[in-house]
């Protein structure tokens, strides 16, 4: 039976308050239970997963904002059962497109035939993949955390000190980080490129078989019934007890402020940072037919129109589309508040891959303002921040690590951990 069928009024003063169901939440309340702590959390929203949520529209799979899943993640080996996600993978590397075409951008490492044809192709020059090279051994060496140990400048500056040519940035760095780190600009951290290139160089890129929305799910489903209480919108923390919007208000022992950024640092009374928030629009096709024949990420390599990457998640998953359609994600940065962008979207497409563009069914656009907290140099010092606000007061999310499916898990576990220290110590 689900974690979420039966909502329950608890009382306990023994019991811990986890405040929000996304991923962060969802795991710290999975490590209280472990350690036989009872639990209650309390999730605004109509279900669980917070910013990794899927909706299904004309039973399309529509996760908020396109994100993936990297194997290589330490906190998603421990805590999920990857193979119940039914993980399809993308191909590595990517298709860029540039010069009026598309340009195949291999992974050296994993597919070393296509990696010698993409050397004559101009994405790049040899020794710009050369250089790429430098970089990833680099960011694959010593250990993980050593990697925000070391000196920072922005992601942008550590390119170019590392002598990638100006065409290499803007064509693939430029575009591929634009769409993981929503920056453009490429003003984050140094520390978050090393993270992420380690991390792609380290295990695959994938997406689960129903949608992002199914990893809270996996989570949730490992609580028992009850646990988790949905349209439950924490309105005060105090020590001690929580005040819910209806005005009910729950004892507790411990309280672990589980939101985003921003409502954390409002509910703990600034006693934590307020992140600056990157955007992105996220815009869903149907397609008969899809635009590109593989599971590939595509980047928009010159910089033109309002689209920074693209792929067609039904070649990853098939789940993510009915019968033979296809389903075609679009990510848009840097956007207007308010201006439409699908006509736009749609012109540069038909660019792209031609008329048939025209009879793509434009399902749903979302526009994400508060999508991944900011980590410019100097957020990440130190990466882990604290999860002890105060006397029986706790915070976890990705806004206290790296923003990122990795950080907000382990950013739970670690809140569990001192909710369950400082319980043993009074
Ligand atoms: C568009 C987009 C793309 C991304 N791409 C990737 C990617 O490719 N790879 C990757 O690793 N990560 C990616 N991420 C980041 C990843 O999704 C987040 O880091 C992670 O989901 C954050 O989890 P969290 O639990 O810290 O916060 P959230 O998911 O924000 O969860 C907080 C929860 O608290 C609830 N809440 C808020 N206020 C209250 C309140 N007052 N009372 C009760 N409940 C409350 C919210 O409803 C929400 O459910 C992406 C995120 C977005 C939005």
């Amino acid at each position: 039976m689900s974690a979420l069928i039966e909502p329950t009024t608890s009382n306990r003063t023994d019991q811990v308050i986890v405040v929000g169901a996304g991923l962060a939440g969802l795991a710290c309340a999975v490590h209280l239970h472990r350690r036989g702590l009872p639990c209650l959390v309390l999730e605004a929203s109509d279900d669980v997963g917070g910013r990794a949520r899927t909706d299904v529209e004309q039973g399309f799979l529509l996760d908020r904002g396109f994100q993936v899943l990297l194997t290589a993640y330490p906190e998603a080996q421990s805590m999920l059962d990857l193979r119940a996600l039914e993980l399809g993978q993308f191909s590595p590397g990517a298709l860029v497109r540039f010069d009026g075409r598309f340009h195949r951008l291999a992974d050296p490492f994993r597919q070393f035939s296509t990696a010698l044809r993409s050397v004559a192709n101009p994405v790049g020059s040899l020794a710009d993949k050369l250089r790429v090279l430098k970089l990833r051994r680099a960011a694959c060496a010593g250990s993980l955390e050593g990697i925000f140990l070391r000196p920072e400048c922005s992601t942008a500056e550590h390119l170019h000190r590392a002598g990638l040519s100006p065409a290499m940035v803007e064509r693939f760095f430029r575009p591929f980080l634009g769409g993981i780190f929503l920056d453009r600009d490429l003003a984050t951290s140094s520390r978050m490129f090393e993270f992420v290139f380690r991390m792609f160089s380290q295990g695959t890129v994938t997406i689960p078989a129903t949608g992002m929305q199914s990893v809270a799910r996996q989570l949730a489903a490992l609580l028992p019934d009850g646990t988790v209480r949905l349209s439950a919108e924490v309105l005060a923390v105090d020590a001690g007890e929580v005040v819910l919007a209806s005005g009910e208000a729950v004892a507790a022992s411990s309280i672990v402020v589980a939101t985003d950024g921003t409502n954390a640092a409002r509910l703990l009374n600034q006693r934590v940072e307020e992140p600056e928030w990157t955007a992105v629009d996220c815009l869903y096709y149907a397609a008969d037919r899809a635009p590109i024949e593989e599971p590939v990420l595509v980047l928009n390599g010159d910089g033109e129109g309002p689209i920074n990457n693209l792929c067609v998640p039904s070649q990853v998953a098939a789940g993510y589309s009915p019968g033979q359609q296809s389903l075609v994600s679009v990510s848009v940065l840097g956007s207007v508040p308010g201006v439409p962008v699908e006509p736009a979207v749609r012109r540069q497409l038909i660019d792209w891959f031609g008329s048939s563009v025209e009879q793509w069914k434009h399902l749903r656009t979302y526009r994400i303002r508060h999508a991944l907290p900011c980590q410019p140099v100097g957020w990440l010092q130190p990466y882990q921040r604290p999860t002890s606000v105060h006397e029986g007061l706790f915070v976890c999310g990705d806004h206290i690590e790296t923003a990122s499916i990795q950080g907000a898990l382990s950013s739970g576990r670690r809140a569990a951990a001192a909710v369950i220290d400082r319980l043993q110590n009074s």
